[in-house]
């Protein structure tokens, strides 16, 4: 195989075969293949994408760069959930745990920061002693212990693109349909599920902010999933504004902790109630969306979710007291508040340009091996739609690295304008997508599925 043929191949718009695909990608994995020629065919398949089919070949190929982890010893149904991604999206700290107190087995493969968005690694690992690498036994372990387990690709499971993805994250090469569902299906594919629940992102902070984009997106992970024999189930939830207040890691931990304790951030829960109900749907626990949302209100108003989290926690290696006392957590060494340059309503946020900007704060990462300042991260006071007075705190920003936090604090104005009438905010949850077509999340659960 000659690396740069297939490049130069995929960079004059032509499909990769099957063959084509696996040679170079076990060539990469296994170190033959270096990140620069990796990196130019990522951006040859950013350009050019891919066929249906070179799609399908390309997930199959990343899915068999590693191990299939077999979860038929343990009784009942596996599901789990992804998300392709936004700011302040801790969406699966505060539904793995709740799904998993109602009774279906949740086992998560997650990733790290990608792009302007952040990752749920990155957010466990903001919990002292947290460890998101195991090995296939260990994963298995846990998940038949406590019904939930919350994993990274490692070296035996998705290889593939625990290093694609890392490498995708500092070359801008991550919007683009056939990459995200490789990366995304792969992981999901491996890791021993039966039906699979995706939160395809849309609006300013998703990768594809455009709603036709979006829905594209879901129906090739949609499809995949239902190729390779899993119930797969899409819904698409607005990411014009960020998820909840908080945007960091160890802020998005404490905001998720509050959520499981019966805190009321609403865009926040809606989004994980309706995702929790479909898991539950999936897994055969609830007939209807309706009884599954009830069940996971239930789970969460109990108590049962917030348990379900500190035994994760504590099974995975994790110091739960930071969990149950956040105020004994490191203080970040600056802060800065941003206050309201008029008075009006909130009318918009630049979303992506918010997690940029946190990432550059010290969230995430510039480069490779970049270490995340796990305490810096941004609290905002107002959400879309809020009434706001000249002088008002807008948002709190913190870091360790006082120089990246003033340019933080200086661009952040500029990423929320202020309206002079009040706007509209409609629903997160848009549409749902299963194979045979779409409907409006409104009418869909209120149907008896
Ligand atoms: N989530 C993933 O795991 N991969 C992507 O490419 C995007 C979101």
């Amino acid at each position: 195989m000659n690396p740069s043929e297939l490049i130069r191949k995929k960079r004059d718009g032509a499909a990769l075969s099957r063959d084509e695909l696996h040679s170079f990608i076990a060539a990469y994995v296994d170190g033959r293949i270096p990140d620069y020629q990796m990196s130019a065919m990522l951006m040859a398949v950013f350009f050019r994408g891919m066929e249906t089919d070179e799609t399908a070949a390309f997930t199959d190929v990343m899915l068999h760069s590693g191990r299939v982890v077999d979860l038929s010893m343990i009784v009942g149904a596996k599901v789990d959930k992804h998300s392709t991604g936004g700011v302040g999206d801790k969406v699966s700290l505060v539904l793995a745990p709740m799904v998993a107190a109602c009774g279906v087995c949740v086992p998560m493969i997650s990733g790290r920061g990608l792009g302007h968005t952040g990752g749920t690694l990155d957010k466990l690992e903001s919990i002292p002693g947290f460890r998101t690498e195991l090995d296939v036994e260990e994963y298995r372990r846990v998940i038949g212990k406590t019904g939930l387990v919350m994993i990274g690709q490692t070296a035996e499971i998705a290889p593939a693109d625990k290093r694609m993805y890392a490498l995708r994250d500092v070359t801008a090469t991550v919007e683009s349909i056939p990459l995200i569902a490789g990366s995304i299906m792969s992981k999901k594919l491996a890791e021993g599920i039966d039906a699979l629940v995706l939160d395809v992102k849309t609006g300013s902070g998703a990768f594809m902010p455009r709603y036709d984009d979006s829905l594209a997106l879901a129906q090739a992970l949609v499809a995949i999933g239902s190729k390779f024999g899993k119930k797969t189930i899409g819904l698409i939830t607005e990411m014009d504004q960020p998820l909840g207040f908080a945007v960091g890691n160890w802020c998005e931990v404490v905001e998720s902790v509050d959520c499981l304790r019966g805190g009321k951030v609403a865009d926040l829960m809606e989004v994980a109630y309706a995702l929790g109900a479909l898991m539950l749907v999936a897994g055969g626990k609830a007939l209807t969306v309706r009884e599954g949302l009830r069940l996971c209100e239930e789970a969460v108003w109990s108590g049962r979710a917030y348990e379900k989290f500190l035994e994760l926690v504590r099974a995975q290696g994790g110091d739960a007291s930071f969990l149950e006392h956040p105020s004994r957590y490191p203080r970040p060494a600056c802060t800065a508040e941003v206050k309201a340059s008029c008075s009006g309503y909130l009318g918009a946020f630049l979303t992506r340009d918010i997690g940029v900007l946190a990432a550059e704060m010290g969230a995430g990462r510039m480069h490779v091996d970049d270490v995340i300042d796990r305490k810096a991260g941004i609290t905002l006071r107002k959400k879309l739609g809020d009434a706001v007075e000249e002088g008002e705190t807008v948002a709190l920003l913190y870091a360790d690295d006082r120089g990246k936090l003033e340019r933080a604090a200086r661009g952040f104005p500029s990423l929320v304008m202020i309206a002079p009438e009040p706007v509209n905010v409609g629903p997160r949850c848009r549409t749902v997508v299963r194979t045979g077509g779409e409907e409006p999340w409104a009418s869909f659960s209120e149907s008896a599925v």
